[in-house]
Formats: structure tokens, C-alpha cells, sequence
């Protein structure tokens, strides 16, 4: 079904506006992954509903795109207000497919069409990121996994007819995403350092198997403890360990002994430690093993040169972000964010890459190139 003709019997805007439309289908789709996916929840059932009154919406007042302006951003039963958020993501994602159709859609509709889910995917894990400081398995392995599938399926993908040729790129493209970060995670040369984290007053903290619960995010404990020696630290307004409790202690926990006051303890021999306070300090760099997998899934579909650029884009990109972030805060005299996300940053430049990068390395060559000698490319 991708033999160009068969799409050039169709007048090519024709398929601009499908791939918009359909775009704007998914990013809906996007929408209920970005809300579920971190929260564990199964991203099929139940169906769409409303998040405040679990009205579950009907097929008629599905519409991408539409329902949202149609009910000015009210769900139709309770009125309670719809984030603007579901409304940018369902366009944003209707104009991330109708880009990649108008950038290969004339050599190639499969590649149009894995270019778009690509770009998805780049999308919904920097929403999910953003907001939850992870990206969700199901997007990091599973477009490692999609990605290797379908350089099988059109080698297109790695710039080759040869189906072993794009096996082998995409694999180079994976291991050079997770191990280039990870080097990276290791040497925790980007943002070292502890990063305090500031609660509302009193909040409840909750230590649980996998990962520290906050009020408003839950960090995995793979994603604060790289090595031996870093520890989490915060003065508790109260703990409760079991059956003790305990009321205004230092806490120090790393990944081999939790001290609470005087007493020591065991990690693995604990499974639900409940504390009060107003900020932990969390020995936190910019980017996480969350980030690992993400950049493995990247080069699964770029291949490793796709890889290296988003590498360097990413940090540029990461540079200026954070200090356009906190020029912000200074200039309206708030305390600066602390905690720094990585994975946008990273999507964003992988994207650079899908659309410009052969231009950008053309341009980046010859800048390099003294004159008078032949580029090397
Ligand atoms: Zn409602």
C-alpha cells in the first residue's frame, strides 16, 4: 500500500490534510497517555472521561481539535475547566504530522507515516516529562523496540535499500543513545551537585518500594541514586517507620543505610516510611536513566549520527533553556525551579535532526572546511 503511485492518484494536499487530521486523532490519543501512562493506568480502558466528575464522553463529543473551543474548555456534564493543555497537544501533533508528510511524503509515504508517530512519541514523552519528571517505559523501550522493527520494514528510515544495513544502523543508533548518556549519567559532568527541593509546608512524603511519593510527583529511586555515596537528606517534622515514630529528626538516607536521629537501619529491610517536612534534598542531575532509554529509542530511528547530534543540540538547547529559566525567576523575584528536566530537550533536538539535520551538518562542514580544500562529506 506505500507504492507511490497509489498515493500520487491523489492530489499531495489531499494527504496533507488526512495526515493533519489523523495527527489531530492521535494527539487526542496522546493526550489520555500523557495523563495515564505515569500514573500507571491503562491507556485503553476505561474510555475518555472527564478527569474532575468521570463523565465518560461520548464518541459525538470526541473531536479532536473541536470539542475543546465547542465547550470553551468545560466538561459538558460538570463545567469543571479542561486544561488547554489537551487542545495545544491534539494541535501540536495534527502540525508534527503534516510537517513530516510535506518533508517525505513525496519520496515516501511509509516514511511519512513513521516519521509522524516518531514525533509522537518525541512529543508525549516531553509532555509527560515536563510534568512528571519521567519518561514512561512504554515509550523509552517500546520505541527502542518500534524503532529496530521498523528500520526492518522500510531501511528507508537509515538512508538504505538494505534491509541488514538499517538493522545495523538502528542497533548502532541504540547502543550509542544508551551508552553515550549513560557515560554521561555516570559522569554527571552537566549539573552536579544537590538539588534542594521545596515542599508546601507540612507536606507528606511518602518512601514506598519503587520511589519517593510527593505531593505532586513521585521520583523513582533509580533516578536518585547513581552512586554508593549519594544521599537524600531533609529534617523531618515527623516520621513514622513501622511501628515507631519519631518528631523532629535529621534524616539521611542512602542507598545502604537510612539513619532517622541516631537510629540506623537497613534500606532493602524497609518498605513504607512516612515523613513530614517542607524540602528534601535530592541529589538529583539534570538528566536520569529515564533519559537512557529515551536516547536509545531516538537512535533505534535516527541511527547514531541522529544520536550525537541530539546530544550536543540538546545541551545548547538545555543551556539556554535553563538560562532563559532563570533570568525569568530572577526577573520576577521568585526563587528559581530547581529541579531541571532533560527529556524536552532532547525530543526537541532529536526533531532538529529528523527535519534539518542533513542541511545542518552540510552547513556545519563547510564552516569547518578551510577554503580551498574539498569537504570531506
Ligand atoms: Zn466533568
Amino acid at each position: 500500500m506505500f507504492e507511490p503511485e497509489v498515493w500520487r492518484a491523489v492530489p499531495f494536499h489531499f494527504w496533507s490534510a488526512v495526515f493533519f487530521v489523523f495527527g489531530s486523532i492521535v494527539g487526542s490519543f496522546l493526550n489520555v497517555c500523557i495523563h495515564r501512562l505515569p500514573r500507571g493506568e491503562s491507556v485503553v480502558h476505561p474510555p475518555s472521561h472527564c478527569p474532575h466528575c468521570g463523565y465518560a464522553i461520548p464518541w459525538y463529543l470526541n473531536i479532536p481539535l473541536v470539542t475543546w473551543v465547542w465547550l470553551r474548555g468545560r466538561c459538558a456534564h460538570c463545567s469543571a475547566s479542561i486544561s488547554i493543555r489537551y487542545w495545544v497537544v491534539e494541535l501540536a501533533t495534527a502540525l508534527l504530522f503534516l510537517a513530516a508528510w510535506l518533508k517525505a511524503g513525496e519520496g515516501s509515504a511509509g516514511l511519512a507515516l513513521v516519521y509522524s508517530l516518531f514525533l509522537a512519541g518525541l512529543l508525549a514523552a516531553s509532555v509527560i516529562d515536563y510534568e512528571h519528571f519521567i519518561i514512561p517505559d512504554e515509550i523509552t523501550l517500546g520505541g527502542m523496540v518500534a524503532g529496530f522493527l521498523l528500520s526492518a520494514m522500510l531501511p528507508g528510515l537509515h538512508q538504505t535499500p538494505s534491509i541488514p544495513e538499517a538493522l545495523k544502523q538502528s542497533g548502532l543508533g541504540i547502543l550509542a543513545g544508551t551508552g553515550l548518556i549513560y557515560a554521561t549519567v555516570r559522569i554527571g559532568k552537566w549539573f552536579l551537585g544537590k538539588k534542594r527541593h521545596d515542599l508546601p509546608p507540612d507536606s507528606k512524603v511518602i518512601f514506598g518500594e519503587n520511589g519517593v511519593q510527593l505531593p505532586d510527583e513521585t521520583i523513582a529511586y533509580e533516578d536518585i541514586f547513581y552512586r554508593p555515596s549519594d544521599a537524600l537528606e531533609f529534617h523531618a517534622r515527623s516520621v513514622l517507620l513501622g511501628e515507631q515514630s519519631f518528631e523532629n529528626v535529621a534524616v539521611r538516607l542512602t542507598p545502604s543505610v537510612l539513619e532517622v536521629g541516631e537510629q540506623k537501619y537497613n534500606p532493602s529491610e524497609i518498605t513504607h516510611m512516612e515523613v513530614v517536612t517542607d524540602s528534601l534534598i535530592i541529589p538529583r542531575e539534570a538528566m536520569g536513566l529515564g533519559d537512557v532509554k529515551f536516547m536509545g529509542a531516538i537512535g533505534a530511528f535516527l541511527g547514531w549520527q541522529g544520536v550525537l547530534f541530539s546530544l550536543i543540540c540538546s545541551a545548547f538547547l538545555g543551556a539556554l533553556g535553563g538560562g532563559l529559566t532563570m533570568l525569568y525567576h530572577r526577573l520576577r523575584h521568585q526563587p528559581a525551579s530547581t529541579l531541571i528536566q532533560y527529556g524536552p530537550y532532547i525530543a526537541m533536538a532529536a526533531a532538529i535532526w529528523l527535519f534539518w539535520g542533513p542541511e545542518l551538518m552540510d552547513w556545519w562542514f563547510r564552516l569547518m572546511t578551510p577554503r580551498g580544500l574539498a569537504p570531506f562529506r
